[in-house]
């Protein structure tokens, strides 16, 4: 049975709670999901996804109106979610955000891990002190201090599931975007150290590694005739990606079809093969 309750939350300007019921039913039933970075491209397919498997979800990203859009388009599908702001590399809008799911919605069952920057292109030997700091703060740092924040309510619901963005440029690292690609290489280690220790408290951990996803991000590389032509040489499957590529994976990820599987990473290329 499809209803809809909208329940305003928010005192501080920051903080957007609306909230829509979904149909309780689907794989993910009952579980809260927490998805950074999630109102827009690969966050907002993967936000969007769970919500359909069942999840009740909580959208974030750093800008109030992209969260006020996106829960918007959201709860517009009856999906069950919530929003927040949430800069990842803010220790203190990471705490918020994960406080304000659980009293939201109860407890938390899963975290996808998204969001990512890239400050620089160029050569690798060229990268200042400073680009390799905001480089790994973001992409590496933040995802770790992030889980770190998030376990204790996932310990509490006796099992759970976490998933990291990071990229084929972490198998193969991009020309030009070195200190990038070293940042997703460092999400496959830290899933493999986790991993083992999270195991204890029946909490796994993957990596999800997407080739080119046509969204904002990755423009520069679809945009033009010229650049999706090249672009296309490289993938067997004669696409790009669409975020829907990847949320499917995701959601499955962290049901219990993959119950079995943690410390594991997917690559969702069109076929580009890749090794470390
Ligand atoms: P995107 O379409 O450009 O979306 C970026 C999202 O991140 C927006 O919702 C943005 O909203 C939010 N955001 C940016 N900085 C943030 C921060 N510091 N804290 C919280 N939210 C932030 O990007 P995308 O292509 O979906 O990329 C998502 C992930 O996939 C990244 O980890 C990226 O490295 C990875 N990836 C992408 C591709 C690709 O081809 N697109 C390939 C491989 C891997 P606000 O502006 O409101 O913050």
């Amino acid at each position: 049975m499809w209803s809809r309750v909208f329940r305003p939350v928010s005192v501080t300007p920051c903080i957007l709670m609306r909230m829509a019921s979904s149909t309780g039913s689907g794989k993910l039933a009952g579980k809260v999901a927490v998805v950074t970075a999630s109102t827009e491209g690969i966050g907002f397919a993967i936000a969007r996804r769970l919500g359909q498997d069942g999840a009740k979800v909580m959208v974030s990203s750093r800008k109030q109106a992209n969260v006020d859009a996106a829960v918007k388009q959201l709860q517009s599908e009856n999906l069950s979610v919530a929003g927040i702001t949430c800069h990842v590399g803010k220790a203190q809008d990471r705490a918020k955000l994960i406080q304000e799911t659980v009293k939201t919605f109860g407890g938390i069952d899963i975290l996808v891990s998204n969001a990512a920057v890239n400050p620089v292109f160029g050569p690798i030997m060229d990268t200042s002190p400073e680009s390799w700091d905001k480089i790994f703060d973001i992409n590496v740092k933040a995802t770790f201090f992030l889980c770190k924040e998030t376990l204790p309510y996932i310990k509490e619901r006796g099992k759970g599931s976490i998933v990291l963005i990071s990229s084929v440029a972490g198998y193969v690292p991009f020309n030009l975007l070195g200190p990038y690609s070293v940042s997703k290489t460092s999400l496959l280690g830290l899933s493999k150290a986790m991993a083992p220790e999270l195991a204890a408290d029946n909490i796994r951990i993957n990596v999800v590694c997407p080739g080119l996803i046509k969204t904002k991000f990755s423009q520069a590389l679809w945009k033009s005739d010229a650049a999706l032509e090249k672009t296309l040489e490289g993938i067997p499957l004669r696409r790009i990606g669409e975020p829907e590529d990847c949320s499917g994976i995701v959601s499955f990820l962290v049901s219990d079809d993959a119950s079995y599987m943690t410390g594991e990473s997917v690559l969702v290329t069109g076929g580009r093969s890749a090794r470390l």
